[in-house]
């Protein structure tokens, strides 16, 4: 339901949770964030409920912070809003995180196959099944996380905001768009990503439009958006000139 992305010289969770506590508008059921760590390890957190739940349990047993995050506010469509089907789903060794806003209409087609080649499911979320044939396209990629996102995202049908970050590629968050809204906010050596630009407006309001079917990847110093088939396309600068 609210998505949104951070990289950059920052610690990243108080801007995670800024930018859902501004999404909150929406409405949500569960809400979650996932951080790259200074030693390099992805640590997440999430819970059903409201975002103060989420903010309480991290203050009572706090993550380590980190400077490439992501973070998710939930309205369930595919299994029920408990602390599993929340979002961040982890997948390749719990290395790699993704978010997703939307429904993955194959979802079934594509979970089967991943079952028959033996991998397991902790939700039962269609959004696990794009984190799961992620870390499978990751590692048959040899490690690559943009090529291996735009061939799971080529892969499915549906309407989705997608976002992932890896471990192994810290200060580097990537998304994808179909049917469905994602933002790029652009700021001074750090960058954003959000479902709305209430996401970040606090931070910038330099923002990128980015189009249907298309591909983003974001690091601090810069970002770079490709169509499915990963040639490059333009962007559409502009300001957010009202109150987000
Ligand atoms: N379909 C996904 C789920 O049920 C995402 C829902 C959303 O847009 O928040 O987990």
């Amino acid at each position: 339901c609210g998505i949104v992305g951070y990289v950059g010289p920052r610690q990243s969770q108080a801007i995670l949770l800024a930018g859902l506590a501004r999404l909150e508008y929406r409405g949500y059921d569960s809400a979650g964030i996932a951080v790259i760590d200074a030693d390099g390890d992805l640590g997440m957190r999430k819970r059903a409920g409201k975002l103060g739940i989420l903010r309480d349990d991290l203050t009572s047993a706090p993550l380590a912070d980190g400077t490439t995050g992501i973070g998710h506010t939930r309205w369930a469509t595919h299994g029920g809003p408990t602390d599993d089907n929340a979002h961040p789903h982890l997948a390749d060794d719990d290395k790699l995180a993704v978010i997703h806003n939307g429904i993955i209409e194959n979802f079934s087609e594509l979970k089967e196959e991943l079952l028959a080649e033996g991998y397991a499911f902790r939700s039962q979320t269609d959004t696990e099944v794009a984190a799961v044939l992620l870390g499978r396209e990751y590692r048959a990629t040899g490690g690559d996380l943009v090529v291996a996102f735009r061939n799971v995202v080529s892969r499915l049908e549906g309407a989705f905001t997608l976002l992932a970050m890896h471990e192994e590629q810290p200060g580097l968050v990537v998304g994808a768009r179909r049917n469905s809204p994602l933002v790029i906010g652009l700021g001074e050596g750090e960058n954003f990503l959000g479902s709305d630009v209430a996401a970040f407006v606090e931070h910038t309001r330099n923002a990128l439009a980015i189009g249907q079917d298309q591909i983003v990847a974001i690091t601090p110093e810069g970002v770079s958006v490709t169509d499915f088939a990963g040639n490059p396309v333009e962007v559409e600068p502009f300001e957010v000139t009202w109150d987000a």
